[in-house]
């Protein structure tokens, strides 16, 4: 019978990250804000035998700029989206961050919880494949450091172990005459992206020398549009550019999701959309 009430586990709260590395494992799943796992424990999609709480490990919140940005996995959304270092650093992080959810959501669920989860609909996956970031993970036998482009495999699924943590997240610092902008359209009860668009750019003389654009929400995992960001690049800046460049986003969103909120085909349409607004965006920050 369906109660939403989880299958009995085991509860650990580590001090120290030896000791959470030496607990989890494929039955032993660590625990950040809760905010996906609790909701996967009730319907009994995961059982795990064992929990175990980062909460109580020193340090894995900690936010820190120096020249480029890296945050800690257990830093919250909101910690992200209120931070004088990130919106320094790396401002489109902040508000992205800010757009996640609702204050709930953001006062409990965290960078690494989020990325670790790798729900195809969430923000930051979009925007850090964008911003060219790295994740930091430890295990049994080290540390490793992931590009964010190899990091986010498919729908649920990463370049993570069963036995490592993620625990932090490092984006570069930006060139001179970069802009970036990360905008969505949100699922109306969840916030959720139904579709996201990231941009980033670099502008030099009127020209563009560098772009990215990525796309999240419409495919397993976020996708960069690639031909749509090299016609960008070496030529100047402009509104025809941006329109030309958005209408190749598609041809980059192969096997678009399907679900009983919006049809692959209204994603692509979101995509091309959203993107010409966050090139338009992107390209007037690095202005
Ligand atoms: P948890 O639920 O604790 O963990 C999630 C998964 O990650 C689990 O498998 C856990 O074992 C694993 N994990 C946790 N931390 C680590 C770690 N350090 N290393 C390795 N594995 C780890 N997200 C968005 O992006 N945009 C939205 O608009 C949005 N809206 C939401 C609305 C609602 C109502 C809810 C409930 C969630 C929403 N979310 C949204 C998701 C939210 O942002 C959470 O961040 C996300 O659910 C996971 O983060 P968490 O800290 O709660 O992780």
């Amino acid at each position: 019978m369906y109660t939403m009430r989880p299958a009995e586990f085991d509860y650990h709260r580590p001090t120290s990250l030896d000791e959470a590395l030496s607990l989890i494992g494929e039955e032993a799943r660590p625990l950040a804000g809760g905010h996906s796992l609790i909701p996967l424990l009730k319907f009994r999609l995961s059982t795990p035998a064992a929990l175990v709480d980062l909460a109580g490990v020193p340090g894995l919140g900690e936010i820190s700029a120096n020249g480029g940005l890296t945050i800690g996995a257990l830093a919250t959304h909101r910690e992200v989206a209120e931070s004088d270092a990130v919106r320094s650093a790396c401002p489109v992080l902040a508000e992205a961050a800010g757009l996640i959810g609702d204050p709930q959501v953001r006062n409990r669920g965290t960078l690494g919880g989020s990325i670790a989860h790798a729900d195809p609909a969430a923000d930051y996956p979009t925007l850090l494949k964008a911003l060219g970031a790295t994740v930091s993970v430890a295990g049994p036998n080290g540390t490793r450091e992931i590009a964010a482009d190899d990091f986010f495999v498919g729908i649920f699924t990463t370049a993570l172990n069963p036995d490592e943590l993620v625990t932090s997240v490092s984006v570069p610092a930006r060139a001179t005459g970069t802009g970036a902008a990360y905008v969505k359209h949100h699922h109306p009860a969840s916030r959720f992206a139904v579709a996201g668009v990231a941009a980033v750019v670099t502008v030099e003389g009127g020209n563009c020398t560098a772009a990215r654009i990525t796309v999240g929400g419409v495919t397993a995992s976020p996708t960069h549009a690639s031909s749509a960001a090299d016609s960008l690049v070496g030529g100047p800046v402009s509104d025809e550019a941006i329109a030309a460049a958005a209408a190749k986003v598609p041809e980059s969103l192969e096997s678009p999701t399907t679900d009983a909120y919006a049809s692959g085909e209204y994603r692509v349409h979101l995509a091309e959309v959203l993107a010409a607004r966050a090139l338009a965006k992107a390209f007037e920050r690095a202005a």
